[in-house]
């Protein structure tokens, strides 16, 4: 298979199953850590590598390189591998997503921002997502009728048991604190803002085809999903919070093993389900609008990527990154997305107008 953003959190738990699994690596791409890219190059003896800057090539410790986006397409298509696992963070994962299904591959989807941004431009039913509430998710209604409402969990992030008043003055590395997974820094930001939760919501939405969804807090990331049925009664999706399980579901096809410890149900206490916040997380206010409108997910996307990079470079406050997504929002409104090159276009003007050129 093809492992995109090897280097990353779900990059390396990706490698860790393939291993156990025997699967072969056909090609790997990276960002910028060409170190770890090395070793993962030493064990896995890809074919072929990708890269994301010229400059680090002479880094490299292989003979076939692909440099940035061009250099994905290419590499991707040169693959015979039927299955590419795409864990590029960003924007910067979209290209890669439409390669994938343009050359009839199977994706194993955990760029979520591919789907938030041009959802509609993709054949969800052969994504498999690497998401653990998208993953419940499809545990949850496989073969189910009279579904009611769908529901996905959220931790609260890393400032779950901070007052509001305190937000205007937390730092990176406070923002940086998961309570319960260990992520990339973008998506952990994500988490503290609950803009991941808004993009889980229009994930679901493009994968399983339902409006009537709706997050719940659920502290300790034990419950993923949950669904209610036309008859009164719900079942929910418990597990560890350990990305490795939701990666074995979408990659292996008779998937019996265990790489995570079943939960121990005795010791799972406490366990409550709570509204989320709108005056803490004003972003998830957005969630009702976005079902509606689905193409507003560029807007929101591109503004959420600027102000989080300017916030992990300590640019700006964490509350900035809200600000910035509604500024966008009151400057663009609805986006008229007719074909994949709007949505290209959308992600520059936004990142301009943000910038402000
Ligand atoms: P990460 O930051 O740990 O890894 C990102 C990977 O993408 C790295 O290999 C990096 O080198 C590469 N990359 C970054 N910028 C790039 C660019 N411009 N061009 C090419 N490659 C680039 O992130 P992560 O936590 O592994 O998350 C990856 C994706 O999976 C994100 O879309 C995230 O939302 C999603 N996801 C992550 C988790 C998780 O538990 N980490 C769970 C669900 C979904
Ligand atoms: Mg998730």
């Amino acid at each position: 298979m093809i492992v995109l953003g090897s280097t990353g959190s779900i990059g390396v738990n990706t490698l860790y199953i393939a291993h156990k699994n025997n699967i072969a690596i056909e090609a790997l791409s990276c960002g910028k850590n060409i170190k770890l890219l090395n070793e993962q190059i030493a064990k896995f003896k890809p074919k072929f590598v990708c890269i994301q800057d010229f400059k680090d090539k002479k880094l490299v410790n292989h003979n076939k390189i692909f440099v940035a986006q061009e250099g994905l397409k290419e590499m991707i298509s040169q693959c015979k591998s039927s299955l590419v696992v795409n864990a590029i963070v960003g924007f910067a994962g979209l290209n890669s997503s439409l390669m994938a299904q343009k050359l009839g591959k199977n994706l194993a989807l955990a760029n979520k921002e591919s789907l938030v941004v041009a959802g509609k431009f993709f054949d969800t039913s052969k994504i498999m997502p690497i998401d653990s509430e998208h993953a419940a998710l499809k545990c949850l209604i496989e073969k189910r009728k009279n579904i009611k409402k769908l529901f996905i969990t959220a931790s609260g992030g890393a400032f779950y048991k901070y007052k509001i008043k305190d937000l205007k003055d937390v730092t990176l590395k406070q923002a940086l604190k998961h309570p319960n997974w260990s992520m990339g820094a973008k998506i952990t930001i994500d988490s503290a803002s609950m803009c991941n939760k808004l993009f889980e919501i229009i994930e679901a939405y493009h994968l399983y085809g339902f409006t009537n969804i709706d997050a719940l807090i659920e502290k300790k990331s034990l419950v993923h999903a949950l669904c209610e049925f036309k008859d009164g009664g719900i079942s929910a999706y418990f597990s560890h919070a350990n990305m490795r399980l939701s990666i074995a579901q979408a990659i292996l096809k008779n998937h019996n093993k265990t790489y995570i410890q079943t939960l121990d149900l005795i010791k799972m206490q406490n366990l409550k389900f709570e509204k989320i916040s709108l005056k803490k997380y004003p972003i998830f206010t957005l969630k009702d609008e976005l079902l509606k409108n689905p193409d507003l997910g560029v807007i929101i996307n591109s503004a959420n990527e600027y102000m989080v990079y300017k916030f992990l470079e300590e640019k700006v406050g964490f509350l900035d990154i809200a600000k910035g997504i509604f500024k966008a929002l009151d400057h663009f409104g609805v986006p008229k997305i007719n074909d994949i090159e709007d949505v290209f276009e959308y992600n520059a003007q936004v990142k301009l107008y943000l910038d402000g050129r």
